[in-house]
């Protein structure tokens, strides 16, 4: 059985889905083999937009807010002060991540080599494993190698210009998820998730379910009890760890995975309910 707190966080998960969602109000079902939003004018594409907007960051308020009401840490002035400011970050995100998922639907989408292949093709159930497994394989590698390049100081400084907006939170809450530059905020969600249309028939409904899946999972990761496969946390504690989104493919493979032997005692993480763990954190230089 579910404790409450168990319970309250599926409610608040569903409920979020509900509202991540509200652009259903725009959705046509018979449309639904071709494309998830159905944008003709400049006026579609302006009320998509707005609603879009209005379900990501409603979807991450809801998120984020179950995870960080059911994580024991003490709610002291310093943990919310990295709150709001993680909130500045992932709100103004959000509206640009809405503003480029609409403008792709509405601009590039129906150009692409396999636009509506469902609506003329069935989907089955083999084409929706495929598509599950090409999803995450793709949106974990690109989130990886953009990921490195993101930490790169030269010949562009990437990590200042953009990334370290993300790792001045060592000790990240739920919120921190969405808390980066816009530009990492395109570069690391939208831009990949629209391009899996490009290389394979993909169903919209199928990415688009997987992008949310994807959003939950990154909020979780953020949240630091350890919620995610590939300890997210830990990149923000040592910087130049745990690359990946999903899982540690890449970071085993490239040998950029955590390890204890690695990183001996550079870092005490430890439960202390009293405080922020990050007090305890040796930073990462
Ligand atoms: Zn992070
Ligand atoms: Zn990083």
């Amino acid at each position: 059985m579910l404790n409450q707190k168990q319970f309250i966080l599926a409610a608040v998960n569903i409920l979020s889905i509900w509202a991540a969602q509200s652009e259903a109000a725009h959705f046509h079902i018979k449309d639904l083999a071709k494309t998830v939003l159905h944008m003709d004018t400049l006026s579609d594409w302006t009320i998509s937009t707005v609603l879009v907007s209005f379900g990501y960051v409603m979807s991450f308020l809801l998120t984020a807010g179950a995870f960080e009401y059911t994580n024991p840490k003490v709610k002291d002035e310093k943990r919310m002060a990295i709150i709001k400011l993680e909130l500045q970050y992932g709100i103004g995100s959000l509206v640009w991540i809405s503003i480029y998922a609409t403008t792709w639907l509405f601009l590039v989408d129906a150009h692409t080599p396999y636009y509506a292949y469902f609506a003329t093709h069935d989907y089955t159930f083999t084409w929706l494993l495929i598509n599950v497994a090409w999803y995450l394989f793709w949106m974990d590698t690109f989130f990886y190698w953009s990921h490195r390049l993101l930490h790169m100081t030269k010949p562009i400084n990437l990590w200042f210009l953009v990334h370290r907006h993300h790792h001045q939170f060592v000790d990240p809450t739920a919120f921190g998820q969405d808390a980066v530059h816009p530009l990492e905020a395109l570069l690391q969600g939208p831009v990949p998730h629209f391009l899996t249309f490009v290389f394979m028939p993909m169903h919209p409904l199928t990415a688009s379910v997987l992008g949310f899946f994807t959003s939950i999972y990154a909020i979780a990761a953020h949240d630091g009890r350890r919620f995610d496969l590939n300890d997210h946390v830990k990149h923000h504690h040592y910087k130049n760890v745990n690359f990946g989104l999903y899982w540690g493919l890449w970071d085993y493979i490239c040998g950029t995975r955590w390890s204890k032997q690695g990183h001996p005692d550079r870092i005490k993480f430890e439960w202390n309910y009293d405080g922020l763990a990050g007090d305890k954190i040796q930073k990462a230089e």
